[in-house]
């Protein structure tokens, strides 16, 4: 959890609130409120508990804008050079009573709401200011979000790099696998990934065999034979000294003796498929053309029917959040997008594997991939 905010990640809040007020008054949105997800830590720096009890940040189109938070809570909240107001609740109060005074002599006809705020702060705040239009408040947030700053790139390069040397560790043998449950495998990467610096882990999923065929394989008690395919997706959120952390994803396959020619063959084309996503990621473009790049090639090889997922989604302080890379997304890449990009082979009941990298828009608009693993298919007859 962040304490305290270093001087760069208070300068970057901001330069982020005036970005929002822009959005907010072209999207004609009167009042942004932003409960619990991820727009409260990225533009306040405070991680908010998802308690029971209301947290919500009140941001007028003007005027300051003012934290409503649990009393008890309220000595987690980092001061940003006065960014933000707070208006601690104790558990004796209403706090939509105290929500409702602060918007009482404001405009409120058109109210933003974060998506993951609680139903129950919903439908409270709707009884409280009756009478208004209601949107998510990403409509407002996600474009935002989605272009990373200076800062949120390094961050989320410190996290590929962390990333990459845990997959080094798999790909170079480091992790044994042979007669090994996924699930004890899952764990090992987990504990590289904290020991690499990461403050969590969201995921380790270890899929083999068939199992690698089930692209989100939750890790068992399946004992890892040879000549296996094994599919490894691990990813966390990076601990960041005076900032909040951003997050890592990575997938390598590695196989546990020589691979059949079958196999080979269609990690091949997933190795072209891959990197054709990759280069095909260029400021200017379509989100779907970078999910097309790779599929093409899948396609071509006759496999078409086996990649049964979208190429890719943006990435940040979330481990999934815009821009997605999937057919219909007619959304253009810009400089500072940053994005998975993932094709994945997966035979029912005999094998599967994916290759993923995060990759950002350079500012040249030309792609930038943070993970520079090993992206062969490496044994590991351990
Ligand atoms: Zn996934
Ligand atoms: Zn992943
Ligand atoms: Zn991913």
């Amino acid at each position: 959890m962040t304490e305290a905010l270093s001087p760069d990640a208070i300068q970057a809040r901001h330069s982020r609130l005036g970005r929002v007020r822009d959005r907010m008054g072209e999207e004609g949105v009167d009042v942004l409120l932003l409960s619990h997800g991820a727009d409260l830590p990225w533009l306040t720096g405070y991680e908010a508990m998802p308690l029971e009890r209301l947290t919500l940040l009140v941001l007028p189109l003007e005027g300051a804008p003012v934290l409503v938070v649990p009393g008890l809570e309220a000595p987690r909240v980092p001061e940003a050079g006065g960014l933000v107001e707070l208006r601690p609740w104790s558990d004796a109060e209403d706090p939509l009573a105290i929500v409702g005074g602060l918007l009482a002599h404001r405009s409120h006809r058109r109210l933003a709401l974060s998506d993951r705020a609680w139903a129950t702060t919903a439908f409270g705040l709707q009884r409280t200011l009756p009478g208004a239009e209601w949107i998510e408040a990403s409509t407002v947030t996600s474009p935002l979000r989605a272009v990373k700053d200076a800062a949120e790139l390094a961050a989320l390069r410190a996290a590929g790099a962390a990333a990459d040397r845990v997959a080094a560790v798999l790909q170079t043998g480091g992790i044994p696998l042979i007669g090994r449950t996924e699930a004890a495998v899952s764990a090992d990467l987990s504990a590289l990934l904290v020991a690499e610096g990461h403050r969590s882990v969201n995921f380790a999923i270890v899929g083999s065999g068939p199992n690698a065929a089930s692209p989100h394989h939750e890790p068992g008690e399946r004992i890892i034979g040879p000549r296996e395919t094994v599919v490894c997706d691990f990813g966390g959120t990076f601990a960041l000294e005076g900032d909040v952390g951003y997050c890592s994803d990575i997938t390598r396959t590695v196989v546990t003796g020589e691979p059949s020619p079958e196999v080979s063959e269609a990690y091949a084309v997933l190795h072209a498929a891959q990197a054709a996503g990759v280069s095909a990621a260029r400021a200017g473009v379509t989100a779907a053309s970078v999910d097309a790049a790779a599929r093409s090639v899948i396609e071509a090889a006759g496999l078409g029917d086996l990649f049964v997922h979208r190429t890719g989604h943006g990435i940040g302080i979330e481990e999934h959040e815009d821009p997605y890379l999937v057919a219909g997304n007619d959304e253009l890449l810009q400089v500072g997008h940053a994005f998975s990009v993932e094709p994945g082979i997966y035979a029912p009941d005999r094998f599967g594997m994916r290759l993923e990298d995060i990759v950002i828009v350079g500012f040249d608009g030309a792609p930038d991939p943070l993970n520079v693993a090993d992206h062969h298919l490496a044994v590991v007859d351990a």
